[in-house]
């Protein structure tokens, strides 16, 4: 009989005491019990060594010189100190020869479907994570939704809210209903689940909500929008909603992080400001944590806004072309680390 023990590296062999879940409590604890593990079997005494050692007639101890974190320190009781040279044995993989070419596969055109602005996001950071998201089967999420999410879900599901759709919402959540009440102007005012073409790219940007506001009157009132008149600057500017997580400690910097990494709020203001007819005078972007208050996060008219949507603008651009050419070549990197789907592209080695 032969035993193989490996990775005999420091610390990765010893006797430890350890729970014991068949025995009593008061059979393992207590002065006398004769429960605990002698004192020389403990650590890595001798006596654990030669246990090891002694396992059957042929123990072959190896360990490796190195892994990922670095170089290893061998365990030289197990080892020796002049341990033996490893025997030829045969190559297991093409990789173990030298001058070997290891393979690589092709990645043919697929078809993606359609260009949305937040897939290209995802499909910037790799595309073939991006095409496995979208057509390789997935377990269905069997946790419970939250009641925040259903009632957003039950938010965006029609362009409009009447005044009887929001009753009924108070009644299916009644937990939100004094929020709802406080909001029904602001929420019978917006247009829920807007999707906005971008015709120069073909992406489609879907935003949550958005409302024409005049800029005459009461700074931030709504009304009826004032109809901008050919060859004068608008009078109105257009509110992008986002709805995010219930947040009691919301703030502006909270409210940044939920809107600075998203691609559709900032090519649908992109789309909305060169509408050739009705652009209106600004883009204001919001964030309303369910359950709280609108946070304004920032508007077209400041520099870092515009900057932002230029430079989505430009990533869509760039993005939309790779995806209309049915470009999925994994790009591993950093996205690797949390990839579910590293089993199956096998890039990550490389990243
Ligand atoms: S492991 Fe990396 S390269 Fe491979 S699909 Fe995932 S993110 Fe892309």
């Amino acid at each position: 009989m032969k035993v193989y023990l490996l990775s005999a590296v420091e610390g990765a062999y010893g006797a430890f005491e350890r729970e014991d879940y068949f025995t009593q409590e008061e059979l393992r604890t207590g002065p006398g019990s004769g429960a605990g593990l002698p004192l020389r079997l403990q650590g890595r005494d001798a006596d654990v060594v030669e246990e090891l050692l002694s396992r059957a007639p042929h123990v072959v101890v190896t360990a490796p010189a190195a892994d990922r974190t670095g170089l290893l320190v061998a365990d030289i009781a197990l080892l020796g100190e002049e341990p033996a040279e490893l025997p030829d044995i045969p190559a297991g993989s093409r990789l173990e020869l030298p001058g070997a070419t290891p393979y690589l596969p092709t990645y043919e055109a697929a078809s993606l479907g359609e260009p949305t602005a937040e897939f290209l996001r995802h499909y910037r950071d790799c595309a073939l994570r991006a095409w496995g998201h979208r057509v390789l089967p997935r377990d269905e999420d069997r946790d419970e939704v939250p009641e925040w999410l259903a009632l957003r879900h039950a938010l965006l599901s029609q362009p409009l809210l009447e005044p009887e759709r929001l009753a009924r919402l108070a009644l299916d959540f009644p937990e939100a209903a004094g929020w709802l009440a406080e909001h029904e102007e602001r929420l019978l005012a917006l247009r829920f689940g807007q999707r906005l073409n971008d015709v120069r790219t073909g992406v489609v940007a879907t935003i949550h909500a958005g409302e024409r506001v005049p800029l005459t009157g009461r700074a931030g009132g709504r009304g009826r929008p004032a109809a901008s008149q050919p060859g004068r600057p608008s009078r109105e500017k257009i509110v992008i909603y986002r709805f995010v997580e219930p947040n009691p400690g919301a703030d502006w910097r909270w409210a940044m992080e939920q809107l600075r990494d998203r691609w559709s709020e900032y090519l649908a203001a992109e789309v909305m400001l060169r509408n050739p007819d009705r652009a209106p005078a600004f883009v204001e972007f919001v964030v309303l944590p369910m359950y709280g208050s609108p946070i304004v996060v920032e508007n077209s008219s400041k520099s870092y806004a515009r900057s932002r949507i230029e430079e989505r603008r430009a990533e869509v651009r760039v993005q939309a072309q790779r995806f209309a050419a049915g470009d999925v070549t994994p790009t591993p990197g950093f996205v690797c680390r949390d990839c579910d789907l590293a089993h199956v592209c096998r890039m990550r080695e490389q990243a």
